[in-house]
Parts: C-alpha cells; structure tokens; sequence
C-alpha cells in the first residue's frame, strides 16, 4: 500500500488533526490502494499561506520560464507513463487502455501549454493618435484554487494546473478523495521539473473543510471546480459576494440522437462506446438516445448485442473492456436509477444487474444496461446516472428529437447521427450543448479545443482547454502611452 500526504509549500506533511483514511481498490476491494491524510480547514489555510508567500517570485518569472517547467513535466509524464496508468486503474477503476488514453493525454496538455509560453501575452492596438502606444498586459490573478472530481483523477487537474501555473499563479488543489493519489503522483512530477515551492500545494480531505475553506478564504481570488451541478452551485454562491473570480464545470445528460437516415452499425458503435466506455463515468458520457421510431427496434437490437459483447472485470485484466463503478454508493445509486427507471414505466432490455461470479464479487461491477421506452420526462431520462445506464426514447421527427434533446436543465455535449448534411447543420445550430458532435462519439475531447457546458452544466464565465484556457487564468490591464511629446 502507497502512503501519500499532502503537499505544502514544498513539504509533505500529515493532517493538522493526525487523521487518515484509505481507498481500497474498486476491482478488488482486497487490495489497500493508498493512505492519505484527512485534511481539514487548518491544512487549507496553510496551504493557502503558502500560496501566498510563493506568488511574487512565481508571478516575476517569465511565461518562457514558467513553460519550460510545464514542458520538463510533460517529458517526466510520458516516461513514466505505464507505471501512472496502472495507479490510475488501481484507485479509479477505468481499464488500464483507458488510464493510459487519460495519461498520456496529460502529458500532451502539459507540452500543449508549455508551448503557449511563446504566445503568452496581451495585443496592440491601433491608437487615433499619431506616436501614441495602446497595448493590453496579460498578467496573473494570484492565488487560484482547484476543486477536482475522481473521474479523471489527473487529466482535470492537468487541464486546470497547466494554464493556471503557465499564467504566473499560485495553486492550491483539493483532488476527490475516491482517486487522490495520481494527482500527488503530478505534484511530484512538478517538483522534478523545477517548479519552486508553494506555488502548487496539494490539500486532500473533506469537501466541506478543504472546499469550504478554498471557496470562502478571501486570499482565494479564483476557483475552478469540475464536479457536480449541487456542489458547483453551492461554490459558486460562495465565491459571489467578494466576486472571486469562478469557473464551474458540471453534470450533463448528454444525447445521442440517431435519425432514420443513419448508419445504424455507426450509430450503436458510437452509443455503445459514448455510454459504456469508462464505465459511464464522463460528463460527455451518452445516457440518452432519441431515436426515431421507424429505426428504434433495429438501433436497439445492434446496441443490445454490442452490450453484451462488452467484457466487464478489473481494469487490469487483459481482455476486459468495462471496468468497476467507482465505489460502492456509485454503484448502488446506479441500480437504484435503473429500478426508478422500471417504475416509471421503461423497460429493462438487456443488463442491469450486479456481477458478482467469482473475483467479480470482490468489486462494484454491473453489467451495461440498456433501458427501452423512456419517457423524455422520466427521472432516468433528465437525472445524470453516472454510470452504464443508456434510455431509449423513441420520437418520431427530427423537430421532435431536438426538442427533447434541449428539454433537461443541463446541455454539456450532444451528438446526433445522420447522413443528411441539412439536419446536421441545423442541429449544429439548434442544439443546447456547449460540445456539438455529428457521427462521433459524444465522449472524446481534443485538448487544444475549447470546452465548457452551457444551462445548468456550467457557469459558461470562461471555457476549459485550448489556447483560451490562459483568459480564466490572467487578467488584461490596458495601457496607454504617450511619445509625442
Ligand atoms: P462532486 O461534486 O461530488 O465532487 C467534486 C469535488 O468537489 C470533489 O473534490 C469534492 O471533494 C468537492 N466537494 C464536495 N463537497 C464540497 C463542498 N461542499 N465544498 C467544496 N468542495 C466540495 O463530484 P464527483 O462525484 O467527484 O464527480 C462527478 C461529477 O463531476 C459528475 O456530475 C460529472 O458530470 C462531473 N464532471 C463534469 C465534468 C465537466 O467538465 N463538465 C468533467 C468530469 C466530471
């Protein structure tokens, strides 16, 4: 069993209270994954302290400078890039070629943003005046605070830290407590690649302290949270009356829409990976099809037998292609939704159950499932499940596909699946989702992208990922200046 603590001004250290907890694997509950500390308020404030102290020099460092850290980081990532997956499977559960899609991945955010060190920087502007200079300043916030969620334990502290640290900021980030260690694992890494103390400290314990303490201490100037829309909402009413600066990130209920035109052998690929892959456990995940009716019996039929073609065991396991629900309440709120979805009138057509033959019985596995006649109104069709739980909603128009697929508070990524390039366009158009696909999986991001939700999935202030990450992370100061004279 690893030991991990947290990561302060360049120290690790214990708890201030002396407590620890420890995560066990969701594969094989037998196996003692890590121990960590059980951090509260006091660990925050320090950590924040530390924050502080270290901004100055970080912020008078050039970007040139800062980015060759982040670049160093990327190589580091990258050699040790088999070693990071199989931790990552160990703790989170996803399969091993999944953990290492998310490492490697990792590795290529921190060499994307080590390149935008050379490009760092404001605008000139023309003046009305002659010998006037009028140019804008990109400079950093201060310190900015981190709050994660366990399912993609190091690539969202990757794409929230990169440009952070590269615009001159001082962190501090309180990782999930179901999948901690690989973020200590990049804190690391960090260090290895020169970056000075303080200016990224890791606080790993109770949302409610560590959070609470990140999301209400007045030297916090910015957060950034990924993670569900309660939580989200409940920071982002926090960080409101001294105007921090916020970025909120949350839950969808993502559509696939698949029209009587389409490829149906394309279309259950792309539902079956969108909402079986990683265990549907993304936000970009695919929990709802909207089809239409003329085509709803066959899409159903290929998607039922590309479910159960799915090999679902620990991810560590040659052949296995789903792995374990994160953690026993995940698992159980899983077949709770797929038992609220039969009352409500839907029909389980294939899946449902937990697996328990053999080793199996040793982790929270259930089998992908596949629920028919979905009311677009029924809980299991508006509510995230978070897990491999995929409702069919037969329609019967394109009009009335979109309709429903606007129809849930949320609108984080969308697909839709069609060979007529009009629908498509208009659907492009039409749809309420801040990532739009057309015959793609409604997973799957490019790292150089912007990425964001809209309606309840995120506070929509400023996009992830990209060059246009840096905009969350600085601040423009405009200036004039006379030569005239
Ligand atoms: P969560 O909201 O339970 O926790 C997220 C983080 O917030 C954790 O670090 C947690 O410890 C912390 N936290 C919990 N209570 C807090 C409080 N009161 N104050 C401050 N911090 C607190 O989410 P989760 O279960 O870790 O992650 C799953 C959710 O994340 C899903 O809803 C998923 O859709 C969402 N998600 C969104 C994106 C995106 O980019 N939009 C990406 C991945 C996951």
């Amino acid at each position: 069993m690893r030991s991990y603590q947290n990561f302060i001004g360049g120290e690790w250290a214990s708890a201030a209270s002396g407590q620890t907890f420890t995560n066990f694997n969701p594969a094989d509950t037998r196996e003692a994954v890590a121990q960590y500390p059980q951090g509260g308020r006091a660990d925050a404030l320090a950590a924040i302290a530390a924050a502080q102290a270290a901004f100055p020099g970080w912020a008078a460092q050039t970007s040139v400078a800062r980015g060759r850290i982040l670049s160093k980081a990327s190589q580091l990532i990258e050699a040790r890039k088999s070693e990071l997956a199989e931790l990552l499977t160990r703790e989170e559960g996803k399969t091993l070629a999944e953990a290492t899609g998310e490492v490697q991945r990792t590795a290529d955010i921190f060499r994307f943003f080590g390149g935008q060190s050379y490009v760092l920087g404001g605008q000139t502007i023309p003046h009305d005046l002659p010998s006037q200079l009028l140019y804008t300043r990109r400079e950093p916030l201060g310190v900015v605070a981190l709050i994660t969620p366990w399912n993609f334990p190091i690539a969202i502290p990757a794409w929230k830290m990169a440009p952070a640290l590269l615009c001159g900021n001082a962190v501090v980030i309180k990782p999930a407590s179901q999948a901690p260690a690989i973020t200590c694992e990049l804190a690391k890494i960090l260090v290895e690649a020169g970056l000075p103390k303080g200016v990224l400290n890791v606080v790993i314990g109770s949302g409610k302290e560590v959070g609470g303490e990140l999301a209400t201490n007045p030297a916090v100037v910015a957060l950034s949270f990924t993670g569900s829309v309660g939580v989200g909402s409940q920071i982002y009413q926090q960080l409101a009356p001294r105007m921090a600066r916020a970025q909120m990130e949350m839950g969808g209920k993502n559509p696939t829409i698949v029209l009587a035109d389409a490829d149906l052998d394309l279309a259950a690929r792309l539902v079956a990976i969108a909402g079986f892959g990683l265990t549907g456990q993304a936000c970009t995940a695919t929990s709802r099809v909207i089809v239409e009716r003329s085509v709803a019996d066959a899409l159903t039929a290929k998607l039922i037998e590309k479910a159960k073609a799915i090999v679902v065991g620990n991810g560590l396991k040659a052949g296995v292609t789903m792995g374990p629900a994160v953690s026993k309440p995940q698992l159980e709120g899983n077949l709770n939704y797929v038992q609220i979805a039969q009352q409500e009138g839907a029909s389980l057509l294939c899946g449902g159950a937990r697996l328990t033959d053999g080793d199996l019985a040793h982790g929270y596995f259930m089998q992908p499932t596949v629920l028919g006649n979905v009311r677009p109104t029924a809980r299991i069709a508006c509510e995230e499940v978070f897990g491999p739980v995929v409702g069919i909603i037969p329609v019967d128009s394109f009009d009335e596909a979109l309709a429903v697929a606007n129809s849930v508070d949320v609108g984080l990524s969308a697909s839709l699946v069609t060979r007529d390039l009009k629908k498509a366009m208009l659907y492009t158009e039409r749809i309420q989702a801040g990532v739009v696909k057309v015959n793609q999986i409604s997973t799957g991001l490019a790292l150089q992208a912007p990425f964001g939700g809209v309606k309840k999935s995120s506070t929509d202030s400023f996009k992830e990922q990209g060059a246009g990450a840096v905009e969350f992370y600085s601040k423009l100061k405009t200036v004039y200046l006379d030569y005239s004279a």
